[in-house]
């Protein structure tokens, strides 16, 4: 066990790294990150901030000396820094489990070899493989196989002729080639699994997605239409089953496509996850605490949510509403008046189109009033449009 004050590292400064430093300040411990950028929202607040690049050598060097033991809030991380470390003390999740998580055709052939369902699909290396694929994963969506976040790095495809053109248009990257599916629902399930395999899942989260990006998170699920009573249960299980077949030590995301009923999995991120924010404001122990008790071998915390809760997020575009071409702080204090709302913003210093920027977390008792409550919440502030648990129409890079 590595207890209070000693010095956890964070690979990443992004908002989840930013949360993991405030849930760690919490139990007393201090906290290295290492990101490039000065301006970092993790950096910013840490004990420490290394300014380099994620395979400096010196700086992974000085965080190895500093810190008792290292996690990562970004997949992106190359998984030769976490094993490079890991030679000189505990890195979790393990540089293995962030390699599958950060390329899509990794990702799917370990959901195939051990017989998790997924979405129909094929690994794309060429424009042979294109040619090749299967008629049945038309139409489709062509999603580079890495460095793909927000839905970028994907193009919507109606037939092969268009997925020959995407490919090109990405490069000629590996890829995957997935089967356009028709959503009934999108949900997650985060959870903390521990170095001894005991795991604590939170609550179901329900997604909805606004042109690739997370727009709304509502726990607990819906189980109406085709949302069986038992699929919450279902995703819990074969998020648990993942984690125990990577030896997964830490914050698991598993993001999940409810298709005529059936759970398939989306992906996995090996951190905590933006679907899992409501976890801050309504759950006993947050994903970002459960991910500091499993990276020091603490017991883990309680998940049980003792409230209702919705979140949405606060993308950049909020920023520019008054004025295309400069941007404006929205009114916080409209959103501050209303009940039950916690608003979080991640101090980012420029805001752009698309960029998270911040979320808030309504909270209650009474599911469909927390739902009311922040739908309302949304349009005070200026987001319009309902949230739609369909996907965009259109593909975007
Ligand atoms: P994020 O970083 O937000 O998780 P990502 O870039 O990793 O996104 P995906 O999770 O693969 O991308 O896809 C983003 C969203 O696009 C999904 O949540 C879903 O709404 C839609 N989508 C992706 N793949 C499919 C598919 N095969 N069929 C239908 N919709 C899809
Ligand atoms: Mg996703």
């Amino acid at each position: 066990m590595i207890l209070p004050p000693a010095t956890l590292g964070m690979l990443g400064g992004g908002q989840l790294g930013r949360f993991f430093v405030i849930a760690a300040h919490e139990l007393g411990y201090r906290v290295v990150v290492l990101d490039p950028d000065a301006q970092s929202p993790a950096g910013r607040i840490a004990d420490q901030h290394l300014v380099a690049e994620y395979d400096d050598e010196d700086a992974l060097n000085q965080m190895a000396e500093s810190c008792a033991a290292v996690t990562t809030e970004f997949e992106n991380v190359p998984s030769g820094s976490l094993a490079y470390l890991s030679k000189f003390l505990p890195v979790r999740p393990s540089a293995a489990a962030v390699a599958i998580s950060q390329n899509r055709s990794a990702e799917k052939g370990f959901l195939k070899q051990h017989g998790f369902p997924h979405a129909p699909y094929a690994d794309i290396r060429s424009e042979a493989d294109i040619v090749q694929a299967n008629a049945g994963l038309f139409p489709g969506i062509l999603k580079v196989a890495r460095f793909g976040y927000d839905g970028k790095g994907q193009l919507r495809v109606a037939d092969r002729e268009e997925a020959l053109l995407a490919l090109r248009q990405l490069k000629n990257e590996p890829c995957v080639l997935e089967q356009m599916l028709a959503l009934d629902y999108e949900v997650s399930v985060v959870l903390a699994r521990d170095e001894a395999g005991r795991v604590k899942c939170f609550p179901v989260a329900e997604n909805s997605h606004r042109h690739g990006i997370l727009d709304v998170s509502m726990v607990p699920a819906r189980t109406t239409g085709s949302m069986a009573a038992q699929l919450p249960n279902k995703a819990q299980e074969i998020a648990e089953g993942i984690a125990q077949e990577m030896g997964y030590v830490g914050t698991l995301a598993v993001e999940f496509f409810v298709v005529r009923g059936q759970l398939l999995v989306n992906e996995m991120a090996p951190r905590p996850h933006n679907s899992g924010h409501y976890t801050i404001d309504a759950c006993v122990s947050n994903q970002f605490e459960q991910q500091v008790r499993a990276l020091a071998g603490l017991p883990l915390g309680e998940a049980r949510a003792h409230s209702a809760a919705v979140m949405v997020n606060l993308l950049g575009d909020l920023w520019y509403r008054r004025d295309p071409q400069h941007s404006h702080e929205p009114d916080w204090a409209q959103l501050l008046a209303v009940p039950n709302l916690k608003l979080h913003l991640y101090g980012k210093h420029h805001a752009r189109p698309g960029r998270k920027m911040g979320h808030f977390t309504v909270i209650g008792s009474d599911a469909q009033q927390v739902q009311e409550l922040a739908l309302a919440a949304r349009r005070l502030i200026g987001i319009q449009d309902e949230p739609s648990p369909q996907p965009p129409a259109q593909g975007r890079e």
